[in-house]
């Protein structure tokens, strides 16, 4: 191979690399080829216990939301160091136990993809923009008044919960991000569809200039559209404009992938779950059972008193902002909570939080931390007792 070969089979690998994204634990994505928007979590691929790789749509026509609720309990008292409930199957808590009284708390901002309070890193956010929105609605809690504060708590898990303003703030980014998809496709057409095999053919020694050229003017028209369409949207999150703008100026990979940029911190402060009602509703009921599930039935961190007091108040809060989203979608949360029919006519009892079933009548499922066994009910497959 060549070095004409070699240059553009590099450009195609980086785009490639370009088509993954890093996932923290505790974070949720949607992507879509076209219209139709899968849950996706992290895994496995390439993964550690901070998170995993996920693949976005190989053409730059496709669209991903990144949702990550923090991975935190507030209530008025302060803040727990600890996620409140799992947002993916197999998730595992992790906590440090640590609590902080808000008169403790001196600073909170965003490093690039890290919260800092206190100016200690306390968790990475999937994006800087991400962060900085974190670090935003923190501070907004800080500069409350002590006497407003559970109600400030309650204004923005009211607002994690909007439907309308999801759907609003998704359809806003898909639109400021529909012309990158567009320059982002001709861009990828360009040079990997087009250069790349006419280069194992044709020598492009004279036309070197042409090839620069035209690939330039690309990446500057996509740069200037992208910074102004990340500016209305992230105004705060200059640091990242200018980063990428100029990664995507000077570099085609990148450029074919802007919109993503300007979509998946989009919904950026929104549950999982009604950010999945309006993405993904083929399988949002399916999810509403299981996060029903690991509220009820998540086994708490051991932590001080303080840190459980203030994951219980955060836990009841947020357990009636998930019956109102599951009754707003007509729903009955009781029907939601009930198990499938018995698969197997042996079985005797099974577990509520990850619906094993069992033959025995009574026992603990230890993979979801000595969760008691229910019984099971054959006669009557869709009532637990
Ligand atoms: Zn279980």
């Amino acid at each position: 191979m060549g070095d004409q070969q070699s240059m553009f089979a590099i450009l195609a690998a980086f785009y490639a690399l370009e088509c993954l994204m890093w996932l923290p634990r505790g974070s949720v994505v949607f992507s879509a080829w076209f219209q139709h928007f899968a849950r996706r979590a992290p895994g496995e691929f390439l993964g550690n216990f901070r998170g995993a790789m996920v693949v976005r749509p190989i053409f730059p026509f496709g669209s991903v939301f990144q949702v990550m609720p923090m991975p935190i309990a507030i209530s008025p008292t302060g803040i727990a160091f600890s996620p409140v409930t799992p947002v993916n199957p197999e998730e595992v808590i992790i906590s440090n136990g640590e609590f902080l009284q808000w008169k403790d708390i001196n600073n909170i901002r965003s490093r690039g993809k890290a919260v800092q309070i206190n100016n200690i890193d306390r968790w990475k956010a999937p994006s800087p923009t991400i962060a900085v929105a974190m670090a935003a609605q923190l501070n907004t809690l800080l500069s409350a008044p002590e006497e407003a504060r559970d109600d400030v708590i309650q204004q923005q898990m009211a607002e994690s919960f909007d439907a309308k303003a999801i759907g609003q703030r998704a359809d806003e980014a898909q639109s400021k991000g529909r012309t990158l998809a567009v320059l982002g496709t001709i861009l990828f057409v360009f040079v990997n569809c087009a250069l790349l095999p006419m280069a194992f053919s044709l020598a492009f020694t004279d036309v070197w200039i042409w090839i620069i050229g035209a690939t330039l003017l690309q990446t500057t028209s996509i740069t200037i559209l992208f910074w102004r369409a990340h500016k209305q949207l992230y105004p705060h999150s200059g640091d990242e404009r200018f980063t990428a703008g100029l990664t995507m100026l000077l570099f085609a990979p990148a450029a074919m992938r802007a919109k993503d940029l300007i979509t998946a911190p989009a919904l950026t402060g929104f549950h999982p779950l009604p950010t999945a009602a309006h993405l993904s509703p083929r399988t949002v009921k399916s999810y509403a059972r299981f996060i029903l599930r690991e509220l009820k039935w998540a086994p708490s961190p051991q932590t001080s008193s303080e840190a459980a007091s203030t994951i219980r108040w955060h836990k009841e809060e947020l357990s009636l902002a998930i019956i109102r989203c599951c009754t707003g979608q007509g729903w009955d949360p009781v029907d939601l909570a009930k198990p499938p029919p018995p698969a197997d006519p042996e079985s005797r009892s099974y577990c509520p939080r990850c619906l094993s079933e069992f033959v025995t009548e009574t026992g603990n499922c230890s993979p979801c931390g000595n969760v008691k066994l229910q019984p099971l009910v054959i006669d009557a497959p869709n009532q637990s007792t």
